[in-house]
């Protein structure tokens, strides 16, 4: 029997993985569950998966969902605040952990859990984006492993042989990763001028948390996984390419030196990626309808419009210069992704505040969390002037 601990429990990825996970309850086992704010949704799943353990990460919501738990008599230990998602990260009450929280608030419960030594199963990218050294650094002192859940990387884990010291020695050329396009593929920058974050939500096959629709929607969610591809797989900048394909059936490729390219195909379903993982190396059934590829009859491929969708580029540059430079990217994405949904910026300016907080920020080497969390405040605080001087 496998325990989890699944952070970020109420949101699209925590869905996922509870239908899959309630599809074997004989192999799996819910000992800890969190949220942000959601309390109702949060009592809900406890009474359904009764864990050990209920995280609130604002603690100011923490005596509601005491009450509330008390009150239908579920008997979890509640927790809350990072300390709480810390504890429930590297807690003796779970062998997996599910990273589903959104961004950087995610961090340090990703860290925990990799020091543990943890099966770490991984869709939280921003913790690879702002500290993948570090995290690599957790991983081998805690002697767990990460198991990657954002499709693209699961895809090309499938993709690669295992027990290989590098992508050089197991004949691997380049990563190709795929990228739908997002809603607005094939749009002008003047007509990307008025759109509103519903429209930005609104995803073409992925249905998924608002932050992260925004992100598909810039292109900037196809950057961070290339960071996020960098860390995971150790591939040079240059041996990574992005490659729309709008039906989003092939979720990534490894292209082999002999010129074989292995692909992993599937419907857009991320309970593929989390059964994946969570039953690794072993194969369950995922609820996933089986690929029709006669009714799909096409797969299309095509370059990324870079010049209209310009935040690809910053984070190449970002992984270019290094040291905290996509901390720095990460932060100011996640400030002004957030004025965006917040009806506080327009869709285009997304790109011009990363860019700009890029410009003005030293990108130092990273050396431990403390400078990288100071680095990211500093990020935060400078993304916010340049969202108030360009809306002023
Ligand atoms: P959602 O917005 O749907 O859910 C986010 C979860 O994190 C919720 O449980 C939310 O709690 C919690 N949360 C939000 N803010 C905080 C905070 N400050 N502290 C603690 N917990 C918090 O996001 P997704 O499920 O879409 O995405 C989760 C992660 O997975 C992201 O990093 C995303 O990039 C990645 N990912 C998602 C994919 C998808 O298909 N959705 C695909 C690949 C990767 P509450 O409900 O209380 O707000
Ligand atoms: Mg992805």
């Amino acid at each position: 029997m496998m325990r989890i601990a699944l952070l970020g429990a109420t949101g699209s990825i925590g869905a996922s993985t509870l239908d899959v996970v309630a599809r074997h309850a004989d192999q799996f086992r819910i000992t800890a569950l969190s949220a942000h704010r959601n309390v109702e949704d949060l009592v809900t799943l406890c009474q359904r998966f009764r864990p050990q353990i209920a995280v609130i990460a604002d603690p100011a919501c923490e005596a509601d969902l005491v009450r509330r738990l008390k009150s239908i008599d579920v008997d979890a230990r509640v927790l809350s605040g990072p300390q709480g998602l810390i504890e429930a990260a590297q807690g003796g009450h779970a062998d997996c952990v599910v990273a589903a929280i959104v961004g950087a608030a995610g961090l340090e419960s990703t860290l925990a859990a990799a020091h543990a030594g943890k099966r770490l199963l991984l869709a939280n990218k921003e913790s690879v984006v702002m500290a993948g050294a570090l995290l690599r650094a957790a991983l081998d002192a805690g002697g767990g492993e990460l198991l990657p859940i954002d499709s693209e990387h699961n895809a090309v884990f499938q993709c690669l042989p295992h027990g290989r010291n590098s992508l050089a020695d197991a004949g691997v050329r380049r990563l190709l990763l795929t990228a739908s396009g997002g809603p607005f593929r094939g749009r002008s920058r003047e007509e990307l001028v008025e759109v509103t974050p519903d429209m930005a939500c609104a995803h073409p096959n992925w249905s998924m948390g608002r932050k992260i629709s925004v992100d598909s929607a810039t292109l900037m969610n196809k950057g961070l996984e290339v960071i996020e591809a960098h860390f995971l797989f150790d591939a040079a900048a240059s041996d990574i390419e992005v490659v729309v394909h709008p039906q989003s059936i092939v979720h990534s490729m490894v292209e082999y030196c002999d010129g074989s390219v292995l692909a992993q195909l599937g419907n857009p379903d991320m309970r593929t990626a989390i059964a994946y993982a969570l039953a690794w190396p072993e194969r369950i059934d995922a609820g996933v309808a089986p690929l029709d590829l006669v009714r799909i009859a096409q797969l299309g491929f095509e370059a990324v419009d870079r010049r209209t969708f310009r935040c690809l580029d910053l984070a190449y540059q970002a992984l270019a210069v290094g040291g905290i430079a996509p901390t720095l990217l990460n932060a100011a994405n996640e400030e002004a992704v957030a004025a965006f949904l917040g009806g506080r910026l327009p869709f285009l300016a997304i790109e011009a505040v990363i860019e700009e907080c890029l410009a003005r920020l030293p990108s130092n080497p990273i050396s431990q969390l403390s400078d990288l969390i100071d680095s990211d405040l500093t990020a935060r605080r400078e993304a916010q002037r340049i969202i108030g001087s360009l809306v002023a």
